[in-house]
This record gives structure tokens, sequence and C-alpha cells, in this order.
């Protein structure tokens, strides 16, 4: 952590609510020539750079961004660590996919030097593509959640994970039991959930994977632990969703399931939502959890559009998410050009403000962290990602083309991945710095 004040000038840009699709003006911050000041490894001000530079305190540190962007970091709302050796896995869809390459990859996080290897890789990768929060699964062994967090630990970073609960329907070395994966989870809430910057997500894979006591009692545990995030999938794949049906024949719906055993609250984020109707929309918005939009992982698996529109206006509260292993990309850049193609596919419009706001201010308010971190709001922690606009040929010559900032943005979000990050700070301390930046 900084002890005393550093600013940064640059084009700075962070979001005050979700400007959507009519852009409204006073959702955006933007200052083409900006300054953002930190303090202790908090925010201080974001601002002009004319009105700041001269209440600097004498000896302040100050660091030139001038052609780059700074914005807060990304928040990456669905994300599985162990997959890091299964991403782009061929040929298959969401089941078939899950037994094929991802069961086999997550059988290996019993060892302890490959689970603290992975997430070691996992964390710098996201550093590398700007993301500075994430909610993520470990695997089923409460080692991988002790794993991880000792490296998010070292690191300082706002992280939320948990272990996988998942009592049928998966291969031996990867099922826990009901009231083992309880005990387990209750553990590893003690030990790390609130620890420094870690929270704890109470984790059942999905209903396909979890008998109704399991469900039972990882919503008793819910309620036992309020704070606590719950994080699951939701309505991904058609295929699926028949299986649940069948599964649960008393459900009127997939959502139903999760409902009837508390598992539907505030800070539960569900990854994916694809196949909801209004009636499911209204229900999920009403229940104040949260959808995690993961675009990458919804084409590559070829599962479904995400319904963008018809969510936020439901009132859902939406963030992205990568979903490595079944996602192609740890970078927000790339996962918000896709998503700009899924709305596309739907006639929509997914402006470049409201999809930097979703990996932003949408993505903490999703993870109801936005008390935290996710705008440049006085007081909030200084977790920040610094974005070269010409990090590539192609981009140097499409900006010098652009006449606007909101076409340079537009093009950095569509063509831009992590060549195009030159820092990510944690806390006001560099975490991150791309070699030549
Ligand atoms: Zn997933």
């Amino acid at each position: 952590m900084t002890t005393s004040v550093s600013a940064y000038r640059g084009t700075v840009l962070h979001f005050l609510a979700d400007p959507g699709e009519s852009d409204d003006p006073h959702a955006v911050q933007l200052f083409e020539d900006g300054l953002l000041v930190i303090e202790q490894g908090r925010v201080k001000a974001a601002g002009p750079a004319q009105q700041l530079l001269s209440s600097l305190p004498k000896g302040a540190e100050l660091m030139d961004y001038s052609d780059c962007v700074l914005m807060p970091g990304f928040i990456d709302t669905h994300i599985h660590y162990p997959q890091v050796d299964v991403i782009a896995s061929y040929g298959s869809q969401l089941l078939d996919w899950l037994e094929r390459y991802a069961y086999p990859a997550e059988q290996r996080f019993a060892d302890a030097s490959h689970a603290r290897e992975a997430a070691d890789f996992f964390l710098t990768e996201l550093l590398r593509n700007g993301t500075t929060t994430a909610l993520v699964f470990a695997s089923v062994h409460a080692l991988s959640v002790e794993m991880f967090f000792e490296q998010a630990a070292a690191r300082n970073l706002r992280m939320i994970a948990g272990k996988v609960l998942m009592d049928r329907n998966c291969p031996e070395g990867l099922r826990d039991t009901a009231e083992g994966g309880q005990r387990e989870s209750a553990e590893l809430i003690e030990k790390w959930h609130g620890r420094g910057r870690l929270g704890y997500a109470i984790t059942p894979r999905f209903a396909g994977t979890s008998t109704e006591l399991q469900l039972e009692l990882a919503g008793q545990l819910a309620r036992d632990h309020p704070g606590t995030h719950i994080h699951s999938h939701m309505s991904e794949n058609t295929d699926e969703i028949a299986w649940i049906r069948q599964l649960y024949p008393w459900s009127r719906s997939y959502l139903d399931v999760y409902e009837r055993f508390g598992l539907l609250r505030e800070r539960a984020v569900y990854a994916h939502c694809i196949h909801l109707d209004d009636e499911e929309r209204g229900r999920f918005a009403q229940s104040g959890a949260a959808a995690s939009a993961c675009p990458t992982s919804n084409l590559f698996l070829g599962s479904g559009l995400f319904d963008f529109d018809a969510s936020l206006a439901a009132g859902m509260r939406v963030g992205m998410g990568t979903d490595v292993g079944g996602g192609t990309s740890y970078s927000m850049l790339r996962t918000l050009s896709e998503a700009y193609k899924v709305a596309q596919l739907k006639r929509q419009r997914l402006s470049p403000w409201r999809a930097f706001y979703l990996a932003t201010l949408g993505g903490a308010r999703a993870l109801r962290l936005d008390g935290e971190i996710g705008n440049f709001a006085p007081g909030k922690e200084a977790d920040f990602v610094v974005l070269r606009l010409a990090s590539t040929p192609m981009l140097e010559r499409r900006m010098r083309a652009a006449s606007t900032f909101a076409e340079k943005l537009f093009a950095l979000m569509m063509l831009g991945d992590d060549r195009a990050v030159a820092a990510t700070y944690i806390l006001g301390a560099p975490g991150y710095r791309r070699q030549g930046a």
C-alpha cells in the first residue's frame, strides 16, 4: 500500500450509474486530460488534470499515462480457476464438455502443489488482463480453495471463491456428500470469509450435480451466513434445462429449484441465465440476485445468446463473466467484444459506455461490492487498469482515424486484448506492468 499521495495523468473514465441505451450523460464521468489521485491505497479524487494538479501536495508522485485510459479494474463475475488447462477444448456442448474436459482437469486439484501453481498462473493472468476482482469457482476439494485464497491474499486482491458442492452425477473423485460439503464449506467460511479482502461463495455447481438434500443444506448455510455469496449456474443450455426438469419434476422452472432451497437472494450470482422467460426474469430481479453474462463461453459451447435488453429492463443486476475454461479468453476486452456481437444477433445494441459500465461498476453492483470498488468515487479502493489505446498497429491506425473518444473507446472494446493493458494497480500499488509500457 502506498504511504503518500500519487497521481496518474491520462484519460480518466468511470461510471456513476448505468448509461443504458440512451447514453445518459450523467452516468459517465470522462476527463480526456484527467488526473486520478490516490492516497493510502484509496481514491482521493478523479477529475480534470488542470483543476487537480495544483491541489497535489508537495512531493506527490506523478505518473504520465497520456494516450492511455485509466479505468476502474475489471470485475469478472464468473470464472473457474481449475479449468486453466482445458480452455479451448474441442467439439462439445455443455454436458459432454463437463464430462470430457472439465471433470478430469478438476480431479487434479486434490493435489496441493498443482492447485497452488494453477492459482498463481490464474491470478497472474487476471492481472495481465486488467481484472482486479473475480467471483471464482474452485474445485470440490477444500484444499483448492485454501491454495487460491493464499495466492490471492499474497497479492492483496479482492477475490471471492468457494468449494464446489457436487454430490451426484459426477465422477467419484469429484463427489462430496451433502453433509460433508456443508461442513467443509462452513470451515472455509470460518477461516477465510472477510479475511483481508477475501470473501466466500457457497458454490453448488448447478442443480444437476447436487441432490435436493445438498441444495437444502447449502440454503441453510446461506441463511446462517448472509454476508457470503452464492455462486452457481442457471439456464445455460437447452439439453441441461430438459435434464433439470427431469431431475426436479415438481419444479415449474430451473429458477424454481434454486428459489425453493433459499439460494436465490442478494449476493447470489448465477452464470448464464440465457433461456429465462419474462416471468422468471421478474422473479430473479425481485430476489436481488445477479446474472453473469458470459458471451465467449455461450458462443464457444453453443449455449445461446444472453438477452441484455430484457434482463436489464426487468431490473436484473448483470455483470460480465469470462467463464474460463468454457469461455475462450481472460480478457474483459475480448469478452465485451463478443457481448456486442451477441447483442447484434438479438437485434440489440450494446454501447461501449454500457459495456464498460457492466465490466466495472455493473460487476461491482452484481457482487454488491459497489461500496468498495467499481468506480473512482472518493474513498473507493484504488484498483485500476491503464489501457493503451494504440497497442497494436491495427489499433494505432484505427485510433488515428477516429474523431471522437466514443469512437476510440468502441474500437478499443472491439479490437483490444491483453496487449492493451499497460498496467494494473492494486490498492494504488502496481500489480502488473507490461514490459516496455
Ligand atoms: Zn461456469
